[in-house]
């Protein structure tokens, strides 16, 4: 390399440092009252209506449906409960036709797409203007809709337990149509019994 090319490779560097500054200078000043940017979290920039953000679920509307759990592409929501107006939860989240025990989004998996809105027959989940929900760990990432907050291991006990509950509730009942079916039978063979011949 000759000198001559050193200096100008120099001139070059120099010049495209002072381009690039000069564009910088010239947005601080053109731009000082109108910010791009907003002191977040002190302040809050306008979100656009249509904009995707944090799951919002009205939950006393849902019908227990998994219809937004089966469209999702990622898999992300998981939806637990009972199905029928007197289902056998206690303290579970009770909508018109649907007793919820579990009803979440990992946020480690979710992309935001939107397409959980579509199927619900009554428009009961949408995704809202929300957008700050961070955690110091994955197993925090994963939001509890029905009480919007993250899931807790609390959350998981009571979802353990109503699944056992459940399943009593549904052995309990097969054991009572079981019962109810042998006594119609034998009642029906004691009343042939009882007829004489003919
Ligand atoms: S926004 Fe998309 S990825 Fe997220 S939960 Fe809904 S369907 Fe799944
Ligand atoms: S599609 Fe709507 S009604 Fe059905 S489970 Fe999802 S939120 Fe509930």
């Amino acid at each position: 390399m000759t000198a001559g090319n050193y200096f100008t490779d120099i001139f070059k560097v120099a010049k495209s440092i002072a381009i690039g500054m000069g564009i910088t200078m010239r947005y601080f000043i053109q731009h000082k009252k109108n910010l791009a940017t907003v002191q977040y979290p002190r302040e809050r920039d306008f979100i656009p209506p249509r904009h995707r953000g944090i799951h919002y679920l009205e939950t006393e509307k849902c019908v227990m449906c998994w219809k937004c759990s089966e469209i999702c592409p990622v898999e992300c929501i998981y939806i637990e409960g009972t199905r029928g107006a007197d289902g056998p939860l206690q303290g579970g989240y009770r909508g018109q036709k649907a007793t919820l025990s579990k009803f979440t989004v990992d946020y480690t998996v979710c992309i935001f797409c939107g397409l959980c809105e579509e199927p619900c027959p009554p428009k009961c989940i949408y995704l809202g203007p929300g957008f700050d929900y961070h955690a110091t760990d994955r197993t925090l990432m994963e939001k509890n809709l029905l009480t919007d907050e993250v899931y807790t291991e609390e959350d998981e006990k009571f979802v353990l337990w109503a699944r056992e509950e459940n399943e009593r509730l549904i052995s309990e009942k097969k054991q009572r149509e079981a019962d109810e079916k042998a006594k119609a039978a034998l009642a029906k063979a004691a009343q042939g019994a009882a007829s004489p011949p003919k």
